[in-house]
């Protein structure tokens, strides 16, 4: 018989299935024939999209090749072996691709400024050749629900711009699909159901790097707001998915200057109205909670 944890851990997979099928179903994200690489730090994110891409796939309706990549950018104590063992483990197809973009990035910038912006940028070069190679027409990254509504706040806040990051676009060069399959799951149900299958973390600051200042403290905001208001992060991410522009002020999306008393506005003039918002999006409740 199941102990509890186990049982409870199970209904958390099970839940995490069931949001990550349903972020495909709505964005299109996997189509029959596609070729999907998933790429993999060692990080409880990429191990959990890995192992819900995997469940998925064994009951799509229809039929898709996962391959799983890891990039290793030969930072120090960097423990090369954990990840291609782990795969071997689980029977996944893999690549492990080496590629010291952590001296060139050490290199290249000052000691003590930040050097995660020129280390993304090595690294999607890289993914984005690899999944050329293996001919990948998808590319999967573990980016979650919260991951998304950070960055909407730190574009908001620090650059001016009302945009996040998007649960699938299409590469500059238009040669592939990115998909953010976890959008619908949130870190903290990520975090849990890590911590109960005992993947074989990686931890992610082995390169000296911080993560990103302003990313840390939109994130300690939410974790603040979602301590004292249950919900907020959902509600925020349900609002990414309800845009009114008609309510913005951006006259690119709605004719502002056009506007005439036969515009038809959704949902109206209530700029003036004093009863409290009453949320109506549907937010999804993790099993554990
Ligand atoms: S924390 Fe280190 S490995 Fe991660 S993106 Fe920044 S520089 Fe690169």
């Amino acid at each position: 018989m199941d102990t509890p944890v186990s049982a409870n851990l199970q209904k958390l997979r099970k839940f995490l299935e069931g949001r990550t099928g349903k972020a495909i179903m709505d964005y299109n994200m996997i189509a029959d024939g596609d070729t999907v690489l998933v790429c993999c730090s060692g990080g409880k994110d990429s191990y959990t999209l890995l192992a819900m891409l995997m469940a998925l796939q064994k009951r799509a309706p229809v039929k898709f090749r996962l391959i799983a990549m890891n990039l290793d950018q030969k930072q120090p104590g960097f423990p090369a072996d954990v990840l291609p063992a782990y795969f071997d483990s689980i029977g996944i197809e893999h690549r492990i691709i080496e590629a010291d973009t952590y001296s060139i990035v050490k290199d290249k910038i000052p000691e003590g400024k930040t050097t995660c912006s020129l280390c993304s940028r090595l690294r999607r070069g890289i993914i984005y050749r690899t999944a050329k190679e293996l001919g990948a027409n998808k590319i999967a990254l573990g980016h979650h629900r919260d991951d998304m509504v950070h960055t909407l706040f730190l574009n908001m806040l620090f650059g001016g711009k009302m945009k996040a990051m998007p649960p699938k676009l299409v590469t500059d060069d238009k040669a592939h699909v990115v998909i953010r399959p976890l959008a619908y799951c949130s870190e903290s149900d990520i975090a849990k159901f890590a911590r109960g299958m005992a993947f074989p973390i990686i931890p992610c600051n082995l390169c000296g790097s911080q993560e990103n200042l302003q990313r840390q403290k939109i994130k300690e905001m939410m974790q603040d707001w979602d301590r004292r208001y249950p919900g907020r992060t959902e509600s925020v991410f349900t609002a990414m998915q309800n845009v009114v522009p008609s309510h913005l002020a951006d006259n690119t999306l709605f004719d502002f200057s056009g506007l005439t008393l036969d515009t038809p506005v959704d949902e109206g003039d209530i700029a003036f109205d004093t009863e409290p918002l009453e949320f109506s999006g549907a937010i999804p409740i993790s099993p554990l909670a």
